[in-house]
């Protein structure tokens, strides 16, 4: 028996250790790598919506394809302790898994392959290039850059109910109205405000493991 039929995971600081952004950011050295830290934690906290600022942060990045190749490698190496195994245990159990991001699509699409979700279950923001790999923008009509964008992707997803939210940030919060339940996912930040939303908190995978299927 679980609890949930269906399960939408955050990426970054989620699924995987970092913020994708940031990372991207720190390629153009420290200063814009605080700069960057500074406007993503914002968001985050529910500080500032996050429109206000992800086109400032590309805007300034202007990731190249080759930096994303990159940064879908990096996802990969910092995934989260257990969350392979997790994954792979829920959906033997018949347990939809999906991925709701603000983060760029292309970087986040060999993470997804890893832990076994299908493509057509992520969603997130996606990035374009000219022919020679230079950054040429970003898909500025996705709702995922807007500060409710999670709670309408997910309500427009017609996944199964009982849905669980999963993710460690303010704009996974806002899913909260559209599913059953959201954990905060404390194993790399944690969040006052994210806490006080949330139904569960869980610090590993293996605790979302037990939370969904007892
Ligand atoms: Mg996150």
């Amino acid at each position: 028996m679980s609890r949930f039929k269906s399960i939408v995971f955050d990426v970054d600081s989620t699924l995987s250790g970092i913020e994708g952004i940031d990372w991207l950011a720190a390629l153009r050295g420290p200063e814009t790598r605080a700069w960057s830290a500074t406007l993503t934690e914002k968001a985050m906290q529910g500080e500032m919506p996050i429109e206000a600022v992800y086109g400032q942060r590309m805007q300034k990045v202007r990731p190249n394809k080759a930096e994303i190749e990159q940064l879908g490698r990096e996802y990969v190496e910092r995934i989260a302790p257990r969350a392979r195994e997790a994954l792979a245990e829920l959906r033997t159990r018949g347990i939809e898994l999906a991925m709701v991001s603000g983060g760029l699509r292309e970087a986040i699409l060999p993470l997804a392959r890893e832990l076994g979700v299908d493509e057509r279950s992520v969603y997130a923001v996606s990035v374009f290039f000219d022919e020679e790999g230079k950054y040429v923008g970003f898909d500025e009509r996705s709702l995922l850059t807007q500060q409710n964008g999670k709670r309408i992707t997910v309500l427009e997803m017609g996944l199964q109910g009982p849905i669980l939210a999963v993710g460690d940030g303010m704009t996974d919060c806002e899913i909260k109205p559209v599913v059953e339940s959201f954990a905060a996912f404390t194993g790399f930040t944690r969040r006052a405000r994210v806490i006080e939303c949330a139904d569960f908190v869980i610090e590993n995978f293996d605790q979302l493991t037990e939370l969904v299927l007892k």
